[in-house]
């Protein structure tokens, strides 16, 4: 399995996603547990961080099941 790792930033956090992790668990971008604003698949390219405020995101992101969203804060990443 190819280990690619995607990143997607709004400038302040950056989310980072594991495709070979993904379970599809559709947690990320249903509407009742999601952030379809930000996570959706039927959208290139599929998250689009612009599209909620960054803490909004970071909660999001701890919820997906299987560890393939992660997320970093990029003043965090120059320190
Ligand atoms: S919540 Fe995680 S495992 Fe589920 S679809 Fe989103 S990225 Fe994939």
């Amino acid at each position: 399995m190819k280990d690619i790792t995607k990143k997607y930033t709004n400038g302040e956090v950056t989310i980072v996603w594991k495709p070979a992790m993904c379970k599809h668990s559709t947690v990320c971008w249903r509407t009742e547990t999601g952030l379809p604003e930000v996570f959706n698949p039927a959208k290139h390219p599929w998250i689009t961080p612009e599209g909620a405020t960054t803490d909004s995101i970071v909660v999001q992101v701890k919820r997906c099941p299987s560890g393939a969203l992660s997320y970093f804060m990029n003043s965090e990443e120059k320190a």
